[in-house]
């Protein structure tokens, strides 16, 4: 296994710093000055639609670029990108979907201007997603499909334009097998969105009932009963990018800074030894994991799969993410009582209570801890089966 960067990849990294330090925004600017952040990123051949290949309009970037790209754009806090559209959906329709589908849906999705949400979960279809109900039938003269049923827990569909679906067209042999991949626009009248709010008192998960909702032949990707093939593939590079590694250091950093700010008899919280501990083994499972996804790059420039070690990624990742919060919360004290909108105390303390309850749902999304474990254990460790 090689890990060094070659002179080329060098001098990438280099061209990738240059540019954030000349294009970023700063301070406030951050939020009004996306439009021109993206549109740099565009111009300088793609960088805006990082994983597209080149005949897309993406960098076509190689395994080790394409990581060099995501560490550096992670160390500086650039704004991100919704992923459902970008980074779930248009690869499966560049994978899968007709020509028509790529030219009728990738523009919109690469200009913002069409909101995209994933419909995969159902009530009784989480960890087991080859359960799912949702039912899709195909009408006797083969023109659309009508659809039944109800997603849930499905990110921003209150402000999506369009979702994408897994619906189930078969109930015959085994479950992955009867399952097709559907788009259907979020006005249409059949369509209920109802809001679940969250532990920390957001709005960004639904309920999302279908009642006979009528949808074209022309917007099923790929072949009926192949949509598992098509969505898996996906959800093991969804679940590498979760881990979050750049953006965990720089929230390490904040959190101990934080800390240096709270008085504790005549030094700091970050000289309380049971403090500082857990920072610095925070500091040790993040490098860890930062070779775990070199590891994981090697194999992939070597052209395999993230394969089963992305779950390694998911797993540690986001339980690294819950744990600086928690160390951030713990430096905010008393001020971590009010918040939201009646927060007060000092700039570190006002966003650390909904930081710390919305990172709850790191370790369930993309695949829960226990199903990740239960990988590890088969895939990864080789030890049958764990049940
Ligand atoms: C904030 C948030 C946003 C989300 N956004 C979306 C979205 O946009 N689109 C979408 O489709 N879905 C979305 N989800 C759903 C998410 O993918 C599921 O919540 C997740 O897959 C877990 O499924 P579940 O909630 O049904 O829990 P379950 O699968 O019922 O799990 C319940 C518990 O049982 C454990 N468990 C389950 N199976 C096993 C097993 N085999 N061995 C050991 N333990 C097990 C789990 O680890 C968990 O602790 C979102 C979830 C959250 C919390």
């Amino acid at each position: 296994m090689d890990i060094e960067f070659s002179q080329e990849d060098l001098e990438f990294q280099r061209e990738v710093v240059e540019f954030i330090e000349k294009n970023l925004p700063t301070g406030m600017d951050v939020w009004t000055k996306r439009t021109e952040w993206f549109e740099a990123l565009r111009e300088q051949g793609g960088w805006d639609v990082p994983k597209w290949p080149a005949e897309f309009g993406g960098p076509g970037f190689t395994p080790t670029q394409r990581y060099i790209f995501d560490m550096e754009m992670g160390r500086r806090d650039t704004p991100p990108i919704i992923p459902f559209g970008v980074g779930m959906l248009a690869p499966i329709l560049i994978n899968y979907g007709t020509k028509e589908q790529q030219d009728r849906f990738l523009p919109g999705i690469r200009d913002g201007s069409v909101f995209w949400c994933q419909g995969y979960s159902e009530p009784g279809a989480g960890s087991d997603l080859a359960n799912l109900q949702t039912s899709a039938v195909l009408s006797e003269d083969g023109t659309h499909y009508t659809v039944n049923g109800q997603k849930t827990w499905t990110s921003i569909a209150h402000i999506a334009n369009w979702i994408f679906c897994l619906t189930r067209t078969s109930r015959d042999g085994p479950k992955q097998e009867g399952i097709t991949f559907l788009l259907i626009p979020m006005d249409d009248p059949g369509i209920r969105v109802e809001p679940i709010i969250t532990l920390g008192g957001a709005h960004s998960v639904n309920n999302v009932f279908f009642t006979d909702v009528q949808v074209p032949l022309e917007n099923r990707v790929g072949e009926e009963g192949k949509g598992w093939t098509y969505a898996k593939g996906l959800l093991i590079h969804e679940r590498t990018g979760l881990a979050g590694i750049q953006n965990s250091v720089m929230a390490l950093d904040k959190a101990k800074q934080a800390a240096r700010n709270v008085k504790v008899g005549n030094g700091t919280l970050m000289d309380v030894p049971t403090f500082k501990n857990r920072v610095g083994e925070l500091e040790v499972e993040l490098l860890a994991l930062e070779f775990t996804e070199l590891r994981t790059l090697a194999s992939v420039s070597a052209g395999g799969d993230p394969g089963p070690e992305s779950s390694i990624m998911k797993l540690k990742g986001t339980e690294i993410q819950q744990r600086i919060t928690q160390l951030n919360l713990e430096a905010s004290g008393i001020y971590t009582a009010p918040w939201g909108s009646q927060a007060v105390g000092p700039e570190f303390a006002r966003g650390a209570t909904s930081a710390y309850l919305s990172a709850r749902a790191f370790t369930i999304y993309g695949g829960a801890s226990e199903v990740q474990k239960d990988v590890i254990a088969k895939n990864v460790l080789d030890l049958g089966s764990s049940r």
